[in-house]
């Protein structure tokens, strides 16, 4: 154990630090699923049978049966790891594979795999950018786009989220720069709508900036063939650079890539410092995200099955008399202003079989607490009908709903 006063002085003060989030109301505790992932779960130490409405398992691919036995093979044909960085010696013919897999699902010309979207968006911006350029954030970014570009020296404009009118400005302000980069999510995913591309890059064109845009909650469903918000907003050779995951409709895995102009994934690849010095991607996860993109390069129907569930839920709801915030994204936050209302809702949710989240401040603004639903192509129609019985029953006795 541990011992001395230095190891005693910061026990204390983490106690009182773990004392003080306790206090705040904003402990994050962790169910444990004693299942597979998926729309019914069974949960440790509770009932079998559980619907299942927080994960971004959106195409159900997390424990589909062709999924996993790909997985399976990889796993025996390339071993368990790489025990190595890809420029070392973890470079497979399987990691060459998907990388251009995903650039032609993409229709760019290059990717590269790191082992999250988040190392993708913490390795981007310092490769990229230097103190003579400048990058515009949306105000309502992703932790790890925020957390990227801090670790870079370009200089730095945060503009109202999805605000166009701020945009345009910023932009005039940064045309001093050598170069510009508009930075946002392609959807966001607590309030589940999805950025004007059309427009960003309408004012991109105007003032000479690039277009980088985070797909997390997009690739695989938005857009008439699922390749992501640039596809659904009709601006597939507008958006220069796009990171995303694997680890939430493709397969649900892990796993992150940036896709884009060959120059900058060579460039990647030769100074990004989370693909430089982190152990490559593990074959069983390869194998998954490489059937998910395969599966979905065949047929559009699970992404078309998800939108119908999607349709479904948000139209119930609305009619229930609930307000359900975005549009058409499978992210469905029902709105409820009060954290306290969230938080019982959720919980009661729970007691009748529906596992769902409740957010409030900080993660989301003071007063507009919500309850977070995820539509998955998984859950039946059954399924969303008896979250919507259950919702109407809580709100009824919590006051949500006349
Ligand atoms: N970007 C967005 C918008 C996300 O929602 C997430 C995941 O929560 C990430 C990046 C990080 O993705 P990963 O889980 O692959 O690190």
């Amino acid at each position: 154990a541990a011992s001395g006063a230095a190891a005693a002085q910061l026990r204390r003060r983490l106690e009182s630090e773990l004392e003080d989030i306790r206090g705040a109301g904003t402990w994050k505790s962790e169910r444990v699923i004693a299942s597979r992932q998926g729309p019914h779960l069974r949960l440790e130490g509770g009932g079998a049978g559980i619907l299942n409405f927080c994960a971004n398992n959106y195409l159900g691919l997390s424990s589909h049966p062709e999924v996993i036995r790909a997985a399976v093979e990889a796993l025996e044909k390339f071993g368990a790891g790489l025990s190595s960085v890809r420029f070392i010696c973890g470079t497979q013919s399987i990691h060459k594979d998907l990388e251009e897999k995903i650039a032609r699902f993409h229709q760019r010309e290059d990717a590269i795999l790191y082992a999250s979207c988040f190392d993708a968006n913490a390795g981007i911006f310092e490769a990229l950018l230097t103190p003579e350029d400048a990058v515009l954030s949306d105000e309502l970014n992703h932790a790890s786009i925020i957390d990227g570009i801090r670790l870079c020296k370009a200089n730095k404009y945060r503009y109202k989220h999805m605000d166009m009118q701020d945009l345009e400005a910023k932009l005039q302000d940064a045309q001093k720069h050598r170069l510009r980069l508009v930075a946002t999510d392609g959807a966001f995913s607590m309030d589940g709508d999805i950025a004007p591309l059309r427009e960003i890059c309408q004012l991109a064109q105007k003032y000479d900036a690039l277009v980088f845009i985070d797909e997390c909650h997009a690739t695989g469903f938005l857009g008439p063939n699922g390749r992501g918000t640039d596809e659904l907003l009709g601006v597939m050779d507008k958006v220069t650079i796009i990171n995303s995951t694997l680890g939430k409709a493709l397969g649900g895995a892990a796993g992150g890539y940036t896709t884009g102009p060959k120059p900058l994934i060579d460039l990647l690849r030769q100074r990004s410092r989370p693909y430089l010095f982190s152990n490559s991607l593990p074959p069983a996860v390869v194998g998954c995200a490489s059937k998910a993109l395969d599966l979905l390069m065949e047929s559009n129907a699970i992404a078309q099955s998800m939108a119908a569930k999607t349709q479904r839920f948000r139209s119930k709801m609305t009619a229930a008399g609930f307000t359900i915030s975005g549009k058409d994204h499978p992210i469905c936050p029902v709105m409820l202003g009060d954290a306290r209302l969230a938080a019982v809702m959720a919980e009661d949710m729970l007691n009748r079989g529906i596992y769902v989240i409740g957010f409030s401040y900080p993660v989301v603004p003071k007063g507009k607490a919500r309850i977070r639903v995820q539509i998955s192509a998984v859950h039946s129609d059954e399924d969303i009908d008896r979250c919507v019985e259950a919702f109407t029953e809580v709100g009824r006795k919590h006051g949500a709903l006349p």
